[in-house]
């Protein structure tokens, strides 16, 4: 188990304030300026070293990201660092516990960040259902313009940094990095066909980094800590301490830092007290937030929670939003609740996305009811291969996944509820 001495977010549950002066006492702006006179170079590196890799979802190592800015940025072309705080993946609670009880560890680390890409500002763009979150956020922002930690000569380091908070407005899809920075230009939140990849051609037309709100909070804790400190943690290419968000049939749902790679089992009984019922309760865990396939219970036990560990059992880490579910769900009913999700979230713009996602629901629900036939399990694994990888982002993925894992894992259980309407043994469940 993570040793409390390591832990990058000291007050993720909020038992000290908020504001400039408690973080700056749990060490956050202790000599910004001296980690900035590392040079830009230097801290790339470090955090190349650190094995840090974006804890959005994708997984892209960090430091790499950074390194595709351009190091002599034009006057008229200015870099760009956004923050992606739009966090509306099903399952996912992380950022808004950074931004309500550590948002100096954000900020703080959006200076470092886009100091260390050359960039001109941050844009922090916070979901719009984070009311009270956006409302911390802005008060924290100003108290470290007030602190002259931001602004012209921010941190008396001779760097002008700013900071802008942007709220979006409701929709999921502006958390793909392109549509964030089509909304944040005030247009319609679509995403943008790549490439051009942001970093060629980012907000406003402009050289821009899209990195998720904690893999920027932990950076002035890596470069404080040593990148090897960070690397001490999780297995191979699997680096650092993550924020996990347990959600579900546990007897006690919680967001926790662990240790990267911890082992399902041990990350459940120790901070969650263990499945609801017992662990033959288990029936299936989401591990990584509603885009990734479910993994049945047996696979999943000893599993090392990290990104290639869930690939090993065909799911995957995501955002480290784990979602547990025993024997008294409906996992077919809960698949095309999503499935309804992502219908409705779909921005329309390509085909197979704008009718797959519906099609695909449809499909659901006469599973979830029994009233398709046999036959129609296979044309809705097919029509998920025409929708993934067929699509301008990663929501077509994100909608085909969970569907081919409840195939893959729970065919026999769609063929029962065929079966037994066809039979009228079902009559009942249909109902309900
Ligand atoms: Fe829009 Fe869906 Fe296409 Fe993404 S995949 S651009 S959400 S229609």
């Amino acid at each position: 188990m993570l040793a409390d001495k390591d832990r990058i977010f000291t007050n993720v549950y909020g038992f000290q304030p908020w504001n400039l002066p408690a973080a700056q006492k749990r060490g956050d702006w202790d000599k910004t300026k001296e980690l900035m006179t590392l040079g830009q170079d230097v801290i790339i590196d470090k955090i190349k070293a650190s094995g840090l890799r974006g804890r959005g979802g994708a997984g892209f190592p960090t430091g790499t990201k950074w390194s595709f800015m351009p190091k002599e940025p034009r006057p008229d072309r200015p870099n760009f660092l956004v923050i992606n705080a739009d966090e509306s993946e099903p399952g996912s609670c992380k950022d808004r516990e950074i931004i309500r009880h550590d948002p100096h560890k954000l900020i703080e680390g959006a200076l470092i960040a886009g100091f260390a890409m050359r960039a001109r500002a941050a844009y922090i763009y916070i979901r719009g259902e984070y009311i009270r979150e956006a409302e911390t956020l802005f008060a924290a922002v100003k108290e470290a313009y007030d602190a002259g930690l931001l602004g012209k000569n921010a941190c008396n380091s001779g760097y002008d940094f700013d900071v802008f908070v942007h709220r979006g407005a409701g929709a999921y899809i502006c958390g793909e990095e392109t549509a964030m920075l089509e909304s944040l230009e005030g247009k319609k939140g679509q995403p943008r066909l790549k490439p051009p990849f942001p970093a060629g051609a980012g907000l406003y037309g402009c050289p821009t980094t899209v990195n998720n709100v904690e893999s920027i909070a932990v950076v002035p804790t890596i470069l404080r800590r040593s990148p090897e400190w960070f690397a001490s943690f999780g297995n191979e290419n699997n680096r650092g301490t993550k924020l996990f968000q347990i959600s579900g049939h546990v007897n006690k749902p919680c967001v926790v830092e662990e240790a990267m790679s911890i082992p399902f089992r041990e990350l459940i009984e120790k901070h969650c007290g263990g499945i609801r019922g017992g662990w033959d309760n288990l029936l299936a865990v989401i591990p990584g937030g509603s885009s990734v396939p479910l993994v049945p219970a047996a696979q999943i036990m000893d599993v090392a929670m990290d990104f290639d560990g869930l690939r090993a059992v065909g799911s995957g880490l995501g955002t480290a939003a784990v979602i547990v579910m025993d024997k008294s769900t409906d996992v077919v009913r809960a698949i095309s609740r999503l499935s309804y999700f992502y219908k409705h979230e779909s921005c329309g713009q390509c085909t197979p996305c704008r009718e797959g996602t519906g099609w695909m629901w449809r499909v659901m629900e006469r599973l979830r009811t029994g009233d398709a036939d046999i036959s129609e399990i296979d044309t809705l694994q097919q029509l998920t291969k025409q929708v993934e990888g067929h699509t301008i982002c990663a929501l077509g993925d994100a909608a085909a996944w969970p569907i081919q894992g409840l195939i893959r894992h729970f065919r026999p259980e769609l063929e029962r509820r065929i079966n037994e309407r066809q039979t009228g043994n079902g009559m009942q469940e249909a109902a309900e």
